[in-house]
């Protein structure tokens, strides 16, 4: 079916014809031309910038396109365009500017933005890079995922990214043997949304499948994870990852952003702060040792100073041995930032350096636990003063002297806490 275009002129009577001969070229191209205020798959407004009328007559316009079509594609073009483009880019609502002189390719133009879109939109096989090479020493980062379904209001990734697509197995064990061969010990497995890791298999493989393999390759030490979404934490997959992945690290980073149920919602998250929750107490069951980490975003749209108290309390409660903390600033082209009672700088600030207060103080307490233990260490690098510094299997940074440590797995005993960092002696 042809698709519509839609046209609104501004201005002088040069734009009316410029109008014409661009409405000319789509039809030639076989588009149909239906009337502005009518659905169609792209609306074209031909801007002026005469005035300050002009210009503001222009701006409505381009904020109106959406209301007949969310979906379609709204593209300025004409002077206000070719003057004031970054005046335009603020614009939610718009799509495409193309100057002036790029009026007559205008068809080219949009039939590439179209064809951008739906790609990366229909993409269903993984891109997969075969083997990449390393050169790190200890530890390699394997993309497994790529994609996201989920839409939280605030991000941007599903629109840039397209839906989840997943790796073959077989192609992660292979470059995972080859990782192993090179001398690496540690394996991060990786993924926009890892959680999500098979979900277009058809036979039901899924992340803990995956894991499971990777963990009976001969040579290879540990096994860590990215960034989780917390719904992936269910009872079934802590019991197999306990049981049958001993290589794992427990160190899982699990993305809360909000300790407020109502916060949550608004951001789409698909988990209330009860079930995260229940996946906290799960891993800390499970793993005793665990590190669990998040993000969380301070001053999203709405947030009152109920909400945050909540979301305090809450995090005050779980006590994180660490917490990454963001402000949160709008993305174009998402829900949250059309939404209204936007937070202020000021609000944003204050909550996030409170946030990182407690952050601060529960690592230290997480770190200062390990004084007079003994925990392994993964040597990576040499550092000053003679001392190399690894990671745990729960990613506490440790320092110890000695020779040749690097990638070697050792037993150190912790002596004090500097800065984050623990210091001991190799035994
Ligand atoms: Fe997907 Fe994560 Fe973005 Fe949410 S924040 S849409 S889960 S990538």
């Amino acid at each position: 079916m042809a698709k519509k275009v839609a046209f609104y002129t501004l201005g002088c009577k040069v734009n009316q014809y410029e109008t014409n001969a661009i409405a000319q070229k789509f039809l030639e191209n076989g588009y149909k031309k239906v009337e502005f205020d009518e659905p169609a798959d792209i609306y074209i407004i031909n801007t002026c910038t005469v005035t300050n009328m002009a210009d503001k007559k222009s701006r409505q316009i381009i904020r109106q396109a959406k209301a007949h079509n969310k979906n379609a594609i709204v593209v300025a073009t004409g002077c206000y365009a070719e003057v004031s483009r970054t005046e335009l880019e603020k614009i939610e609502e718009l799509d495409l500017i193309v100057g002036n002189k790029d009026k007559s390719n205008i068809v080219e133009i949009v039939e590439k933005q179209l064809n951008q879109e739906s790609d990366i939109n229909e993409e269903k096989e993984f891109q997969d890079f075969g083997t990449v090479t390393y050169t790190e020493k200890t530890r390699a980062v394997i993309k497994v995922q790529d994609g996201c379904n989920n839409f939280c209001s605030y991000c941007i990734i599903p629109y840039a990214k397209g839906r989840v697509r997943s790796r073959k197995p077989e192609s992660v064990i292979k470059e995972v043997q080859e990782i192993v061969k090179s001398g690496i010990k540690e394996v991060v497995i990786t993924g926009i949304h890892v959680a999500s890791y098979g979900k277009d298999f058809e036979d039901g493989t899924g992340l803990i499948d995956l894991l499971e393999e990777i963990n009976k390759i001969d040579g290879l030490k540990r096994i860590r994870l990215g960034s989780l979404e917390p719904n992936l934490i269910t009872e079934d997959f802590v019991q197999r990852l306990k049981n049958n992945v001993d290589k794992i690290c427990d160190h899982f980073h699990l993305s809360l952003q909000s300790g407020c149920d109502e916060t949550l919602k608004r951001m789409n998250r698909k988990y209330t702060t009860k079930e995260f929750e229940k996946g906290v107490n799960l891993l800390r069951n499970a793993f005793p040792n665990v590190a669990l980490t998040t993000d969380i975003i301070v001053g999203f749209p709405g947030e009152t100073e109920e909400e945050f108290e909540k979301t305090y309390n809450y995090l005050n409660r779980i006590k994180f041995s660490k917490m990454h903390i963001f402000k949160y600033s709008p993305r174009k082209g998402t829900v949250a930032a059309k939404m209204e009672n936007q937070v202020s700088p000021e609000k944003k600030e204050e909550r996030s350096n409170r946030l990182i207060e407690l952050s601060d103080k529960n690592e230290k307490e997480f770190l200062t636990r390990y004084i007079g233990k003994t925990i392994e260490v993964l040597f990576e690098t040499i550092t000053d003063n003679e001392y190399t510094e690894g990671h745990t299997s729960n990613y506490i940074i440790v320092k110890a002297k000695g020779e040749n440590l690097e990638n070697t797995i050792q037993r150190v005993y912790i002596k004090k806490y500097s800065n984050l960092t623990l210091i001991g002696d190799l035994i």
